[in-house]
């Protein structure tokens, strides 16, 4: 294995990354070997509605690389997005996984109705192109983006999520709606614990939290590249009030990714991983008691 670049990420976990198997540039065996040749202790893979790229990873030797199983699932809660992530749970679960299937077969049909409105609107993709760029893995507006600046419609993916993607603009289409009750309630049928992710993409999450608690929150994400010294230390303060566990990790995307977010930047300790397989052990024990 390479020396770690520094001694940062010796005994560090980056809990949220993606891979091909949704809108990320690495396979998982190349995202397994960049985060051993980075020196990190874990990693957890984190794709958006699909256990598919974990379940691969975890075929794959990675000696010593511990690599979490984890999901990413985009929720509403009134008009916010929540992102939900679920870790360390049963990918065999018949629940979750008839859950993920229909939110992959949704993602197709959102892909079609914004290609539909992005060539009404004068700035024509191919849907097969979207589709191919997306690879075996879920589709996303990633993949449109990307399709939109080979078109020469946009100048970059950022652009073309300012100008045609995102929320508010021509090609913005809603998911049918998944509240972030319903995901923490099928992770934890699952077996898994449920995190919020990057609240500083939720606004108003102070608000939510505790509701979220009450339907059984397991975690907050502090840790993240958007996250300043100052709202890592009010979202600790949430953990604490709350009891929640504090996990992080740097949403990595490889090329695909916004700028700024690589692999490993920002971690936790690797302990994190046992703290969240402790709640997920104490539920599952409640559960089965008689
Ligand atoms: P979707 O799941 O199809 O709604 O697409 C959401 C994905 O798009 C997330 O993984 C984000 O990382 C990515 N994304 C959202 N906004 C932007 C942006 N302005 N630039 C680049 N990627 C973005
Ligand atoms: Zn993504
Ligand atoms: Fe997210
Ligand atoms: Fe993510």
């Amino acid at each position: 294995m390479a020396a770690p670049r520094s001694g940062e990420t010796v005994g560090r976990a980056d809990l949220h990354t993606h891979t091909t198997a949704s809108d990320g540039s690495l396979a998982p065996a190349d995202l397994i070997a960049a985060a051993r040749s980075r020196g990190l202790a874990a990693i957890a893979i984190t794709d958006h509605d699909t256990v598919e790229g974990v379940e691969d990873a975890l075929t794959i030797a990675s000696p010593g690389l511990r690599i979490m199983v984890g999901v990413e699932l985009s929720c509403v809660l009134g008009k916010v997005d929540i992102h939900m992530l679920g870790y360390g749970f049963d990918t065999a679960a018949s629940g979750l996984r008839s859950l993920l299937g229909n939110r992959a077969m949704e993602r197709r049909e959102r892909a079609a109705t914004i290609v539909e409105r992005l060539v009404a609107f004068g700035a024509p993709v191919e849907l097969n192109r979207v589709i191919e760029l997306a690879g075996p893995g879920t589709i996303g507006r990633p993949h449109i983006a990307r399709a939109l600046v080979e078109a020469g419609h946009a100048s970059s993916v950022g652009d073309a999520f300012d100008r045609f993607l995102g929320t508010g603009q021509p090609g913005y289409v809603e998911r049918p709606e998944l509240s972030p009750e319903r995901a923490i309630t099928e992770i934890h049928a699952a077996g898994g614990a449920a995190v919020l992710a990057h609240p500083l993409y939720s606004p108003g999450y102070a608000g939510f939290l505790p509701g979220l608690v009450e339907a059984g929150l397991d975690g907050i994400e502090v840790v993240y590249p958007d996250h300043n010294p100052e709202t890592r230390r009010s979202l600790s303060q949430l953990a604490a009030q709350f009891g929640l566990v504090e996990t992080g990790g740097t949403d990595f995307h490889g090329d695909f990714g916004r700028p700024g977010k690589g692999l490993g930047d920002t971690t936790v300790s690797v302990d994190v991983i046992d703290q969240l397989a402790a709640r997920s052990a104490r539920r599952r024990a409640a559960r089965t008691r008689p």
